[in-house]
């Protein structure tokens, strides 16, 4: 079958092969839990089992599996970022986000002058990496502002720029890429496609299709990174998790140059009082980022501070090899808004530390963290 695009690979599972899988992993055992452990990386098939409730049974075994292959390929090292948030407003109005259309919340944009406030304010904290985070409303945040912001930040001396913003047009990725843009996050949020309609009534993210298309415009716009994930709690689980990890496998086949990051974003309390119908536990994520480490053992994988502290620390080096650390999720958080006057916030952080009480939480675990580019890290430890 000649494929054109992942959505190609979606009807191929919609035909059986999906829930095929999904009986592979309902009937998995702790007998191959184990036999997974014997060939790591591990194929797919070893994936499934690891994302199966027997994992819990021997989890101890996996961690230690997964903190060896991370050890190995990254050496004992987080590398931190920062959020930067520079604008809540969003004409889209998917139910789970505080910066919905629909919420009556403080609107903010933040001027050139205060982006460049709140960038040189991480900076002297000694971030290299910057996520550049904008809602979806182009007449507040066009393509041409996130350009000067990217523009922006290179010249402050950032190493790592990206951005977690709407799903954009190649060639928009193209002219992001040509002002020095490192990074592109696009989640698909859920790839049960009844879902994904039901929780994004309104706007343009409702377009399941443009939206699973874009890791492949992010790839061919030659962005030399695309973060992906799903929104966990949104679609169930096991069929979230194996659908996310063919897309990846896709993505990794096709466009070898662009390296994909995996995030674990989980919805705990929302803002808007979204009722969540899959919770989704500490047990079932932790199978998650294990089983994406032991299959992706050159990807970067991200934990927000969306996670609590205890969480957090337990993870970090055990996959985990990416964080943010201190971050706000208002615009303007960081350098000239105070609390009480701030613009709303996309959802609650959990993780409060400061970054310097990260830092020490990752020291007493023997580990190092960097503020810089992982190329540049690689460098270091090599
Ligand atoms: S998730 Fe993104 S697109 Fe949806 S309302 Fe929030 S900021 Fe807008």
């Amino acid at each position: 079958m000649n494929q054109n695009s992942f959505r190609d690979v979606i009807k191929t599972l919609e035909n059986g092969v999906l829930d095929n899988a999904v009986a592979r992993v309902n009937s998995a055992t702790e007998a191959d839990v184990r036999a997974t452990l014997s060939s790591v990386p591990v194929s797919f098939d070893g994936y499934l089992a690891l994302i199966s409730g027997a994992t819990d049974k021997i989890v101890g075994a996996v961690e230690a599996e997964a903190r060896k292959l991370t050890e190995q390929r990254f050496g004992r090292t987080i590398n931190l970022y920062k959020p930067l948030y520079i604008s809540n407003s969003c004409i889209n109005g998917c139910l789970y986000c505080g910066f919905s259309r629909d919420e009556n919340i403080k609107r903010k944009t933040l001027s050139i002058d205060e982006v460049r406030h709140e960038g040189e304010t991480i900076f002297a904290e000694g971030y290299r990496n910057i996520l550049l985070v904008a809602g979806e409303d182009k007449r507040s945040v066009p393509v041409s502002f996130i350009e000067q912001c990217i523009k922006l930040f290179k010249k402050i001396g950032f190493a790592f720029v990206s951005i977690e913003t709407q799903a954009m047009t190649e060639e928009e990725y193209r002219r992001l890429g040509s002002a020095g843009l490192d990074g592109v996050t696009v989640y698909q949020e859920t790839y049960d496609r009844k879902i994904y309609e039901t929780v994004h009534p309104s706007g343009p993210k409702k377009d399941y299709d443009w939206r699973i298309d874009a890791p492949e415009r992010v790839a061919r716009a030659g962005i030399r990174s695309v973060g992906m994930g799903v929104l966990l709690g949104l679609g169930d689980f096991t069929r979230d998790a194996i659908t996310l990890a063919s897309h990846i496998k896709y993505i990794q086949k096709r466009y070898w140059q662009t390296a994909v990051a995996i995030s674990f974003p989980r919805i705990h309390a929302t803002p808007t009082g979204f009722e969540l119908v899959n919770v989704i536990s500490d047990e079932k994520l932790v199978r998650l980022i294990l089983a994406m480490r032991l299959a992706n053992p050159d990807s970067l994988l991200t934990l927000s501070t969306r996670e609590g502290a205890k969480l957090r620390d337990r993870l970090f080096g055990v996959g985990i090899n990416q964080a943010s650390a201190g971050s706000k999720t208002n615009p303007g958080g960081y350098a000239q808004v105070e609390a009480e006057d701030s613009a709303g916030e996309q959802f609650p952080v959990v993780d409060d530390r400061t970054p310097g009480e990260v830092v020490e939480a990752l020291k007493s675990r023997g580990l190092e963290w960097v503020w810089k580019d992982w190329d540049v890290n690689l460098k270091q430890v090599t």
